[in-house]
């Protein structure tokens, strides 16, 4: 088929609205807000219903046209810029919220749906419910997140997004629709288990094993309050063990360190904050009396924070949306990447030294997933979008970053494409023969984001 014959099958399926070849609209999605190359994309289409998506794959199996599944678009890796062309499918008409489960919490929901969509449809409906969700603009979707192993404000207590998915719908490369999880066997999406669990092949690989259409994922009961107990430290040594301590207390729900070494005076000083949540004042008092003893024991040094800017931390998503765009032309990237907790205080002293040899203000942020099982350690590159030397130099920083996380022992997080090419450096041969074999299994013609994780 030629293009135009592949435009007008395209048109059938969607409709002339939802599908575009014009250079105008395939504009935006040939890039994204990072710091990768922009590239080319043949066909955006926007689908609204799973048998249109089955529709889609099959003529793209057929023609052997690349497909790249869209979310909101925001990991900043480049993960959703095709890398060999073909079609972008972007989610976001799909975007149904099909059920609470009050009892088993859960919400089932379609692919497009957002965490802003999510959370302020839980806070409307079932205030005393609440999801996982990362920091991250409200338009990210709650799919894309759960897919790369994203990160929020109750990872510390519950773990990684990824771990909340309970149940997937998904459109494999020849088109057919699969159940993964309970949902396979029963009409609850509750649990993974205890079968065959095949969800994992869906984490993490980038839209590279099938198109998801339907999702289950966990939902939390939601304490009546919330507050945070801000510390700094000094000597970044003590964080292993500090995390410890109050990771083996169980109080927190969220912690965070920061690093940004502007103004001047913050330079060297790693900050800590603390989240703690209860139903009633005594329960909150009692356990910020904890982590207060915690700091004080152990070599943090507490501040009150005033106010205003407490508020701003106690904010859903969190400040991070807002605070990483200080430079003029406001780029950013960051290495995030899950490190072992033992390696943090190298980690901060080492990537403080990348940022400064590439003249970028040192900015890391760093949060504990599960009771300090691993750390979200993601130190943050700026640069000026209108200044191609200056973007080439934040990726020349992220590409020592990465560097030095693999060194540590710990694995860069929805790498870029140059990420992904050093974690698979690093991956023992028979890893990688059994992804390539799965690979070629379910999509024998390479469809699927063809140039992601491609292990030769
Ligand atoms: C300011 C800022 C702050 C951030 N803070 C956080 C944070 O605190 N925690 C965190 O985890 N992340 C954070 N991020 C990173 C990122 O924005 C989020 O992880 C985001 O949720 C990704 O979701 P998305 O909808 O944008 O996914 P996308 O970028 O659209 O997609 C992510 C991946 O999933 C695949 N995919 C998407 N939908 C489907 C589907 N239906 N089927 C198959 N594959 C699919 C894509 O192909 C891609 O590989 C932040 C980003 C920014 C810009």
């Amino acid at each position: 088929m030629n293009s135009n014959e592949i435009l007008t099958v395209l048109e059938e399926i969607v409709g002339k609205d939802f599908v575009s070849n014009k250079a105008e609209d395939l504009y935006i999605y040939s890039q994204d807000p990072g710091a990768s190359e922009p590239r080319p994309v043949n066909y955006v289409i926007m689908p609204k219903t799973v048998e249109e998506v089955q529709k889609i794959v099959k003529l793209a199996n057929r023609e052997k046209i690349p497909l790249v599944p869209m979310g909101g678009g925001l990991t900043l890796s480049g993960l959703v810029i095709p890398i060999k062309g073909g079609i972008v499918l972007d989610m976001k008409r799909m975007d149904k919220i099909i059920e609470i489960n009050e009892t088993s919490r859960y919400a089932l929901i379609e692919p497009g749906v957002t965490t802003g969509q999510l959370l302020a449809h839980l806070n409307e409906y079932y205030p005393d419910l609440q999801p996982p969700i990362p920091d991250a603009p409200p338009s990210a979707t709650v799919t894309g997140n759960a897919l790369i192993h994203g990160s929020g404000y109750l990872s510390q207590k519950y773990g990684n997004h990824g771990n909340m998915i309970n149940g997937l719908e998904v459109v494999l490369p020849n088109g057919e629709i699969c159940k993964l999880g309970s949902c396979a066997v029963s009409d609850y999406w509750f649990t993974r288990g205890p079968i065959p669990d095949l969800i994992g092949l869906f984490i993490s690989s980038f839209g590279t094993m099938g198109i998801i259409t339907k999702l289950s994922y966990k939902l939390f009961p939601k304490p009546k309050m919330r507050n945070m107990v801000f510390g700094i430290i000094k000597d970044p040594n003590i964080i292993p063990s500090l995390i410890s301590k109050i990771t083996y207390t169980e109080v927190a729900e969220d912690i965070l360190l920061g690093k940004v070494d502007k103004p001047d005076y913050l330079k060297g000083y790693v900050t800590i904050m603390v989240y703690i949540t209860g139903d009633s004042k005594e329960e909150l008092d009692s356990k910020m009396t904890d982590v207060k003893r915690l700091y004080r024991k152990n070599g943090a040094q507490l501040m009150k924070l005033p106010e205003r800017v407490m508020n701003i931390f106690l904010e859903k998503p969190q400040f991070a949306a807002v605070a990483a765009d200080y430079r003029k032309g406001g780029g950013f990237e960051y290495v995030g990447s899950f490190l072992p907790l033992e390696k943090t205080p190298e980690a901060i002293e080492k990537a403080t030294a990348i940022s400064n040899k590439y003249n970028i203000v040192p900015t890391i942020t760093l949060r504990i997933i599960g009771k300090g099982h691993c750390v979200m350690f993601a130190p943050t590159f700026a640069f000026n979008r209108a200044d191609p030397a200056d973007i080439q130099n934040a990726r020349n920083a992220l590409d020592e970053a990465n560097k030095l996380v693999l060194e540590l022992g710990g694995i860069p997080w929805k790498a870029e494409l140059a990420g992904q090419k050093l974690i698979i450096e690093k991956m023992h041969p028979s890893y990688k023969k059994l992804l390539k074999t799965i690979r070629n299994t379910i999509d024998p013609n390479g469809i699927m984001n063809p140039g992601n994780w491609e292990v030769n």
